[in-house]
Parts: structure tokens; sequence; C-alpha cells
């Protein structure tokens, strides 16, 4: 997923208030959310996944997202909180990393 120009441009001073505003007029409520997520340190970065705690942990990879949010509302066309959080990570290099599956986690 591509970020709005204006989301990158505002990464340019790191996560402050340039960036949220950034992110709240480029994706609304979403972009709140995902700027909520970043600054509460809740993306973390496994080796197979990235994961964002949420209510509950839902994995991103690339496009995708695994929360109801983005497979029923948004129908997979426009990217969840959880996504945008991911690309600004990415690219802030902004997320704990795991030395872990998290696919591991999953077994019961
Ligand atoms: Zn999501």
């Amino acid at each position: 997923m591509k970020l709005a120009s204006e989301v990158i441009y505002a990464l340019q001073k790191g996560l402050g208030y340039e960036l949220y505003k950034a992110l709240f007029l480029s994706y609304g409520k979403r972009g709140e959310k995902a700027y909520f997520y970043l600054s509460q340190n809740r993306v973390k970065k496994y080796r197979d996944f990235f994961v964002v705690v949420g209510t509950n942990e839902y994995i991103v990879d690339e496009s995708f997202c695994s929360c109801p949010d983005f497979q029923l509302k948004l129908k997979g066309k426009e990217p969840c909180a959880h996504i945008i959080a991911v690309e600004v990570a990415k690219l802030l290099k902004h997320y704990d990393e795991i030395d872990a599956y998290y696919t591991d986690y999953q077994k019961p």
C-alpha cells in the first residue's frame, strides 16, 4: 500500500503533531487510530508478520489485515487503521521487533 504524499512528507518530522494531522486529513478516523497505535508502540514486527495490538491482535501482511473492519466494512478496498499504522511504522522504523514467528504463538 502506498501512503498519501502528505503523510510521507510529515514523516520527516517523526512521530509528532504534523504526522497526526496528515494522517487524520488523509484517512480520517482510521488515520487517527493509526497514529494512536504508533504512539502507544502497538506495532510489533515478528519474523513472519507485522501485528498490531488493538482490542485484539491483528495480522497485517502488505495490503491485507485480519481485522473485521478491513474484511467486512472496507471489503479490502481501503486500508484499515492497522495497515496504515504498519506502513508508517515501516518508514519510521518505529516498531518492536520480536525474534519469533507469530504463527508459533497461534498453535494450541
Ligand atoms: Zn485492520
